[in-house]
């Protein structure tokens, strides 16, 4: 028995696979990340490939068999192509790193209502927003460690729980996230937190639209939370997409 399924979907990758068929990487909002087969989607008269876009927030219609490693796909359709994302290099860039970030902390088959929203809303915003693409993916990540289980304080000492302002020396650990000055001695791998970062830290926490800061910061930022992430899960490794934009 099979079920006609329809869903919304974001596509996280793509490759061909036999003659003219193509198999995509989707991460549903119903029934997580899944891999589909588009039949003779790459044939000229197909009208499956035109939308089988890495990076292409769909509807998918699937023929649902339980126990199938791929399911098959029936119809798919553009509800967003972020074009103007695809113009733009810097823009790109986050938008596959945010897209490798949910690929690599989802587990298959598994559905993650909250993430989904919040893939589709970041793609939106990097693709039609003035906002610095870094802080928008600055923003994901913060999101995406929280619902991934890996939350640190963002005002206060995570070892004391001395609450942290904007003007105090502070630090960051990959163990530890956000820590006061007096903590930071008794830890390993250390980095010293200037205004600006810890701004950023300030405006994450207060939700605040835009944070006035330098680009060299919102990369450092960029860089202590892979550092944080590697330590947390080291499997992970670090970025993919950062090695290949460059
Ligand atoms: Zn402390």
């Amino acid at each position: 028995m099979s079920e006609i399924i329809k869903t919304e979907a974001v596509t996280l990758s793509k490759i061909n696979y036999g003659d003219t068929s193509l198999i995509l990487k989707l991460f549903t909002k119903d029934y997580g990340k899944m891999s589909v087969i588009l039949k003779g989607a790459r044939s000229p008269k197909s009208k499956l490939g035109a939308s089988a876009d890495t990076l292409n927030y769909v509807d998918v219609v699937f023929y649902f068999k339980e126990n199938r490693e791929m399911q098959l796909v029936s119809q798919i359709e553009i509800l967003n192509h972020f074009t103007a994302l695809r113009e733009d290099y810097e823009k790109m860039k986050y938008a596959s790193a945010v897209t490798e970030a949910v690929e690599r902390f989802t587990a298959d088959h598994e559905v993650y209502p909250l993430i989904f929203k919040g893939f589709v809303r970041i793609l939106k915003l990097i693709n039609e927003e003035k906002t610095p693409p870094e802080l928008l993916f600055i923003k994901f990540l913060f999101f995406l460690i929280k619902e991934i289980g890996f939350e640190f304080h963002l005002t206060n000492c995570s070892v004391c729980g001395k609450n942290i302002g904007v003007t105090e020396s502070a630090a960051f650990t990959v163990s530890q996230g956000l820590v006061c000055e007096s903590c930071a001695k008794n830890l390993s791998s250390v980095y010293q937190l200037n205004a600006e970062l810890l701004k950023i830290f300030n405006g994450i926490s207060n939700r605040s639209e835009q944070i006035e800061c330098s680009l060299s910061a919102l990369r450092k930022m960029i860089q202590l939370l892979e550092r944080y992430l590697i330590f947390q899960t080291p499997e992970f490794g670090g970025f993919k997409t950062f090695k290949l934009f460059g």
